[in-house]
């Protein structure tokens, strides 16, 4: 299972109070690393992946639910000290080619 994606990026603004959540597939599983064994610290994520409909979507997939699951670092991660890097929510899963044209312009115009 190849699910690495080069163009992956995480949202890494200033987590808040508000636990990161995922769906039944991704219980379990680390947002950092995919890793499915040992589970150490509760995810957090910025306030602006906890507001409006962000709220009902996995921080790892962004598969919709109904109920999230709340998502864990593994120990690995932890030591690593990658929970304190910020929100670790993935931000360009499931968007159209729309979406994705637009932010290729939106990188080209700010570099
Ligand atoms: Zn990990
Ligand atoms: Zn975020
Ligand atoms: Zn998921």
């Amino acid at each position: 299972m190849s699910r690495h994606q080069y163009d992956l990026i995480q949202c890494m603004k200033q987590t808040g109070p508000s636990t990161g959540l995922v769906c039944q597939q991704c219980d379990g599983r680390c947002p950092i690393c995919d890793s499915y064994v040992k589970s150490t610290t509760r995810v957090r994520i910025c306030g602006e992946c906890s507001f409006g409909h962000l709220v009902k979507k996995c921080i790892i997939c962004g598969n919709g639910f109904e109920e999230g699951v709340p998502s864990y670092y593994c120990l690995e991660c932890v030591t690593l000290e990658k929970d304190r890097e910020g929100c670790p929510r993935i931000i360009n899963v499931g968007s159209s080619r729309s979406d994705m044209m637009f932010s290729k312009k939106k990188a080209e115009k700010s570099s």
